[in-house]
């Protein structure tokens, strides 16, 4: 257990996510309590122009006594140089006690983060809005050494990812030139939609997602209720969204009746056929069906994705996927054979009891499958999944990723001819890496890209969705969410809807 003492809680967060990369799976606290491994005391003194930290640390883990107790009990490390900042101007003050915070870390712990003192999620749009400054690659490159202490290797993937994305931004912007400013947003939007259900549920899944067979004699409503929504975005935001991304959740749980009826009403709200893209994810392997492919190759879907997470028979057993490793095989081959040119396969790093040797398995099974993209996730346990709420009863799997696993991917993913295109971060990542989407040359996702650097408004329909405005004249992002209960959503559309009126409601100045 850690403790956090601040007499401002301004950069509480920063300082907390830096320490958790230290320190994975420590719980914090913010009080003098018995037990405590480490403390972190920092203070900002008066004029808010010095930011002053300590760490209080003891090797055997006994009680921390404070007040009377006798200071020399304590192993006392004082690092009383002070941060000279100023205290009020977020971006600065944040990163000078970041990197402060992070040099006495590496002292204390002799350990270096890959991603040196950036815990952000979304690391490429630094280097994005470099190259849109006009910076050089160069130049971007030790931007990042100096502010962040970032490895080489990490900062490189940061630059040629976001030059790639300058490159694919380019596009939407062709696009959205052509079409007419509709509810005020600028530069388009792109569409999400929300299918909250799949065949069953993982261990490690914080997304909205519910068995579907509990919901089978209500999908009707629920289409309806999500219909609701749509002929509401295209009446207000306009019928030509720049990408449409069907996700959940796995919308291939659908039965093919539901998913014909989805397909249909999409394709005849909007105009998917002119969008740069339109995403079907079929995640599950234990939700494709010929004839379910067939409705989506009827109505023009352009790119789907497969996503094992594993080739390994016993691991999915264990993560609660209940498909056999053969069946994404076979439904990845019947897509091809059904005319899908843009397959993307998922895959995660460091789920439970895996190690190198694993990985290196499904490694080869995939490149012998030869997708066009892949997204290579690092486990996140998130605080919903079965995996973190029944920590006893999980606690002892080995989670094991290390940065030769992550290498090997990125390696295999080269040898397979496809650039990486995109990245972001999770809290909570096993060994604290990234999410790296890597695909063939024009088979990269543009929707995650735009959704990811937050470079167009994003809105979403649909149990558990977020609409993010992007308001880029002021460099400003707002959200409306919709609940995330199936029965709440159907019972509170309309109120989703005013939700989302409420967001687009006020003009831009
Ligand atoms: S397939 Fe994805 S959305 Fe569905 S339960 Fe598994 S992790 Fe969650």
């Amino acid at each position: 257990m850690i403790g956090i003492l601040l007499n401002d809680n301004a950069y509480e967060q920063d300082i907390r996510e830096l320490l958790m990369a230290f320190f994975p799976g420590r719980d914090f606290v913010y009080e003098e309590i018995p037990g405590l491994e480490l403390c972190l005391v920092g203070r900002v003194n008066e004029s808010r122009n010095q930011f002053r930290m300590q760490m209080i640390f003891r090797g055997d883990h006994s009680t921390l006594i404070w007040g009377d107790s006798p200071a020399e009990q304590w192993e006392l490390d004082h690092f009383d140089e002070p941060v000279f900042v100023d205290y009020d101007n977020r971006t600065e003050a944040k990163n000078k006690i970041k990197r402060r915070l992070y040099a006495i870390l590496k002292e204390l712990t002799g350990k270096s983060l890959p991603w040196g003192s950036l815990t952000g999620i979304r690391p490429a749009k630094i280097a994005l809005s470099c190259l849109k400054e006009g910076m050089g690659e160069r130049e971007i490159f030790d931007f990042m050494k100096t502010n962040y202490f970032a490895s080489d290797e990490k900062i490189r993937l940061c630059v040629e990812i976001a030059v790639k994305e300058r490159e694919l931004l380019g596009k939407v912007k062709e696009l959205t030139l052509e079409k007419p400013d509709c509810w005020g947003i600028e530069k388009g939007y792109s569409l999400y939609v929300g299918i909250p259900f799949c065949p069953t549920t993982c261990l490690y899944c914080s997304f909205t997602s519910y068995p579907i067979e509990k919901w089978q004699g209500r999908l009707g409503e629920y289409l309806d209720a999500l219909f609701l929504e749509l002929d509401y975005v295209a009446a207000k935001a306009g019928k030509h969204p720049s990408s449409v991304y069907v996700g959940g959740g796995t919308p291939t749980s659908l039965p093919e009746q539901e998913l014909e009826k989805l397909m249909k009403k999409l394709t005849d709200t909007f105009d998917c056929g002119k969008a740069l893209e339109f995403t079907v994810e079929a995640g599950r392997p234990d939700s494709i069906t010929r004839e379910k492919l067939q409705i989506l190759k009827k109505y023009g879907v352009t790119r789907i994705s497969i996503n094992p997470q594993t080739m390994n028979q016993s691991t999915l057993d264990r993560i609660g996927r209940r498909h056999k490793v053969e069946e994404v095989k076979e439904q990845f081959l019947l897509a091809r054979e059904l005319g899908f040119d843009n397959i993307n396969m998922d895959l995660i790093v460091g789920l439970p009891e895996e190690d190198a040797k694993d990985l290196k398995q499904t490694m080869e099974a995939v490149k012998a499958l030869a997708p066009d993209s892949l997204t290579i996730h690092s486990l996140a346990v998130k605080r919903a999944a079965r995996l973190n709420t029944m920590r006893e009863d999980y606690k002892d799997y080995k989670i094991i990723n290390t940065q030769e696993m992550i290498q090997m991917t990125a390696q295999y993913a080269r040898d397979m001819g496809l650039e990486p295109y995109y990245l972001y971060r999770q809290k909570n990542m096993a060994g604290n890496f990234e999410n790296v989407g890597y695909a063939k040359p024009e088979k990269a996702c543009i929707y995650n890209i735009l959704m990811m650097e937050e470079q167009q408004t994003v809105i979403g329909c649909g149990a558990g969705t977020t609409t993010k405005r992007v308001i880029s004249g002021e460099n400003r992002i707002e959200r409306a969410e919709t609940v995330k209960n199936v029965e709440q959503y159907m019972e509170r559309v309309e109120e989703m809807i005013a939700r989302k009126e409420r967001l687009f409601g006020e003009e831009l100045s």
